[in-house]
């Protein structure tokens, strides 16, 4: 456990001291203990961490250093998390309750961003366009002065280091607010980034409510960009206000993404990957793969061996690191989770397995579910359309391809999809055919950071990650550089 006693410090413009907001308790998901006393951030420090950061922006030099100079900071901070990676991992896993091992590889993500986006960085090229008239003329990029980044509980470091790393690796100040039951990622990343010699007033952290904190954040009129990864809801509230500022926003929203299993597929690999896709992390990810499809020929092998690999997945304690799934995040959350399970049997689902709290004493305090798969519905059910985020898998048999293909696209989502196949021209077909900003073919909920990530229609705008990430916190110029020997010719025959 940290340590409980004084109140955690936040971090505006580089200062730490006590939030001017209400004291406020962080919990531990897995038995409701307090990890963590702080104040969040007043409407007061909103205001100082905005200006300070503004003021950073344009005096620290920061924007003005060369590319590889910034880059060398960057380098610096994935050097810190590593040295500091396993106190981050467990502050990690307090912070929301995630097991050991996948906040391990969280704490691993986040450096490994920071140490792409310096990369990116220095290597990132400004260019001379084909040139048409007596003129030079160039593409060039300038920062774009004060982002506001706003993150969910689900995975802090990593969601929160996908949007330091590119937003200071292009120059900018950053302000953070990150979820309010999961504040202390975000601090201690700060604290890093300090460490690592990161002018001060560049980064911010700003716990509390984002109805409250996120919101005077993003009318800010000193705020250029908002990159968001939430809720839709939320992040149509955002887009709304953005557009009346004209300020451009990244929106990494909601998911209830298609995993296909063909007659072709491994069923080995199928089963594993399913399990994963949608279990790891207790279903809490915007890519859960939440919607199953397999085909009505090896539907109930398919199943049979699905629910008994669900059923044995080793709920508990996350500090075990054999532990696959640790509790939802919080009481209330695991509330709304149940009453999806309830609202798919009104609608005539059935439940396969799980649908109740774990018993014993190890789930006694914390907001345990089991793996859940409910069968029976059809594609149009709200089971099948709105996003649980949670454990909850439903799973449905198709007859032919071209209904398959209509059926996982129906979803106002479109953020991931998987497919399970060994004939590679189907993989193709189905693969360029599926509307989704990623699609997996024989495996699922893989990574990498230089690899664009992002979803169509309510599932976001823009991408995050892959050389170009960077971009998305830049303003691109256009520069056009006379070489004419004589006046323009319009007016130049007046003298
Ligand atoms: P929310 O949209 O409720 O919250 C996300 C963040 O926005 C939190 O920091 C929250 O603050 C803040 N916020 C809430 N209201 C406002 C507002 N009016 N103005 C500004 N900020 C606000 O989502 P959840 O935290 O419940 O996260 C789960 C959602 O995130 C799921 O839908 C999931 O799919 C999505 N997600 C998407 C990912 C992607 O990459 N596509 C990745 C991970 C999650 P507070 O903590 O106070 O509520």
């Amino acid at each position: 456990m940290i340590d409980l006693d004084p109140i955690q410090p936040i971090c505006i413009a580089g200062q730490w001291h006590q939030g001017g907001g209400d004291l406020y308790h962080s919990l531990y998901p897995a038995t409701g203990e307090v990890i963590a006393r702080l104040h969040a951030a007043s409407l007061e420090d909103v205001e100082a961490a905005i200006v300070g950061a503004d003021r950073a922006f344009r005096e620290s030099g920061w924007a003005q250093r060369k590319p590889h100079e910034r880059a060398a900071v960057l380098y610096r901070i994935a050097a810190l998390i590593r040295e500091r990676s396993e106190a981050l991992a467990q502050l990690q896993r307090l912070d929301n309750g995630k097991p050991i091992r996948e906040t391990r590889n969280l704490v691993a993500s986040a450096a490994a961003t920071f140490q792409f986006f310096a990369a990116a960085c220095e290597t990132l090229e400004e260019t001379i366009t084909p040139s048409r008239g007596d003129f030079v003329t160039l593409s060039v990029y300038e920062p774009m002065g004060v982002v506001a980044a706003i993150t969910p509980w689900n995975s802090p470091i990593a969601s929160e280091a996908q949007k330091l790393a590119p937003a200071l690796a292009a120059g900018n100040a950053v302000v953070l607010k990150p979820a309010e039951v999961t504040p202390l990622a975000a601090l201690a990343l700060a604290r890093i980034c300090i460490d690592a010699g990161l002018p001060p007033g560049l980064v911010s952290v700003l716990p509390g409510k984002g109805s409250v904190i996120g919101d005077a954040l993003t009318r800010h009129p000193l705020v250029k960009r908002v990159s968001f990864t939430g809720g839709t809801r939320t992040g149509k509230h955002i887009a709304r206000i953005a557009a009346d500022k004209m300020m451009p926003v990244s929106m990494e929203l909601g998911g209830k993404s298609p995993t296909l299993v063909l007659a072709d597929a491994d069923l080995d690999h199928a089963v594993a990957g399913v399990l994963y896709g949608i279990f790891s992390s207790s279903g809490e990810s915007c890519i859960a793969g939440s919607r199953l499809f397999v085909t009505r020929e090896h539907y109930a092998p398919f199943m049979e061996l699905l629910a008994a690999g669900a059923a044995a997945l080793r709920v508990g304690d996350p500090a075990d690191e054999r532990t696959q799934m640790g509790p939802l995040i919080t009481a209330q959350h695991r509330e709304s989770v149940e009453r999806y399970v309830e609202l798919g049997l009104q609608e005539g689902g059935r439940l396969r397995t799980g649908g109740r709290r774990p018993q014993g004493e190890v789930f006694d305090r914390g907001y345990f579910y089991t793996p859940t798969i409910i069968e029976g519905l059809s594609n149009d059910a709200r089971l099948c359309q709105e996003e649980v985020f949670g454990p909850v898998l439903v799973a449905m048999p198709f007859d032919s391809e071209e209904a398959l293909l209509e059926e996982a696209n129906a979803s106002c989502y479109a953020l991931a999809a998987g497919i399970w196949t060994r004939d590679f021209q189907r993989a193709w077909r189905l693969g360029r055919a599926l509307q989704a900003g990623t699609v997996w073919i024989n495996t699922y909920k893989q990574f990498s950071i230089a690899t664009p990530f992002g979803g169509w229609r309510d599932s976001g705008l823009g991408r995050e990650k892959g050389r170009l990430g960077i971009l998305q916190y830049m303003e691109q110029k256009s520069l056009y550089w006379g070489l004419n020997e004589q006046p323009l010719a319009w007016a130049g025959g007046q003298r």
